[in-house]
């Protein structure tokens, strides 16, 4: 019985795998073409000060439609890119998109507003990515401090490396945040030797902060240590009035989340950006 049970297990084990193979191989395909069909897309989640309850910036956030496949979560795209290095001209889209959303708001004469980008571990360490950045700046009328890279911990790893590109960021003058903080690399000293502008306590620390005692110590302790070294905070995921509480009363700068807004298309955007400036 046991000796089936194991059979059954492993032709089980070795189906899955081959249509999981299959799946990512479809995936990789499609990927493949989706610049060409123009089937990527940004969408905009606002992230406000917490202090004022208004919006501070708005991250851009890659969605994909595919004719066949559907709409596919970047979670699972963007790994795939990352393998197969088709995250370098997705990564480029996603630039030259994002600068020319911010050139249109600045000709648009809404209140000046950033935009965060997150950027691949791959289009961070390609030569060239600096070049890029200092060229799209030269190109539009895009200021430096409109801009926030998001980078993760794990792209820290190599210290030395990591700092050199660092270093020439800030030289143009755009800020840096570390996200998902608290998932990746657990080594804190880094922190104090790179260039960091904001830390972004994943949401799944956000989660359960008012529920759950640890989630709440861990992220309070994560607050208290950037606000020492001087670094901002931003949570990620907040979805009701009493995670963004907690947040306000131990001081969290800035914030995002289902409670203020879904990531939402430029133009659903711009009708939140047009309510809010009546208040400017
Ligand atoms: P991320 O950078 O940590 O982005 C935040 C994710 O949390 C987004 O998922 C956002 O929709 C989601 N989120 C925001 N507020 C809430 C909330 O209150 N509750 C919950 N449950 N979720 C919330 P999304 O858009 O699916 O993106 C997933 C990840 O894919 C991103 O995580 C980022 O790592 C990556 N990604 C997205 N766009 C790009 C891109 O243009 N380039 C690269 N390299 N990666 C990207
Ligand atoms: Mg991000
Ligand atoms: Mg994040
Ligand atoms: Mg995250």
């Amino acid at each position: 019985q046991a000796k089936n049970s194991g059979r059954n297990q492993f032709e089980f084990y070795n189906k899955s795998l081959d249509t999981q193979a299959l799946e990512r191989l479809k995936i990789e395909n499609e990927l493949r073409k989706a610049l060409d069909k123009n089937e990527f897309n940004l969408v905009y989640q606002p992230i406000l000060d917490l202090s004022t309850n208004r919006i501070a910036d708005v991250e851009a956030l890659i969605r994909w439609e595919n004719d066949t496949l559907g709409s596919i979560s970047p979670m699972h795209f963007i790994p795939i890119a990352e393998e197969t290095g088709l995250i370098i001209p997705i990564g480029d889209w996603v630039l030259r998109t994002a600068f020319k959303q911010l050139e249109l708001w600045n000709n648009s004469g809404y209140p000046p507003i950033s935009v965060a980008i997150n950027i691949s571990i791959r289009q961070f360490y390609q030569a060239g990515f600096i070049n890029q950045i200092q060229q799209l700046l030269q190109e539009t009328n895009v200021q430096p401090d409109q801009l926030t890279f998001e980078i993760t911990e794990s792209m820290t790893m190599d210290i030395e490396a990591a700092k050199e590109i660092l270093y020439h960021l800030k030289k143009l003058g755009v800020n840096i945040s570390i996200d998902d903080f608290g998932t990746g690399y657990s080594s804190l000293s880094y922190l104090k030797s790179l260039p960091i502008d904001y830390l972004k306590i994943d949401k799944s620390f956000i989660n359960d902060i008012n529920t759950n005692k640890d989630d709440k110590s861990i992220a309070i302790t994560m607050l208290t240590m950037a606000q020492s070294l001087g670094i901002n905070v931003i949570a990620e995921g907040i979805e009701t009035n009493e995670q963004l509480g907690i947040l306000q009363q131990h001081l969290c700068n800035k914030g995002q989340g289902f409670l203020f807004s879904k990531p939402v298309p430029v133009e659903e955007l711009n009708k939140i950006l047009e309510m809010e400036s009546v208040y400017f």
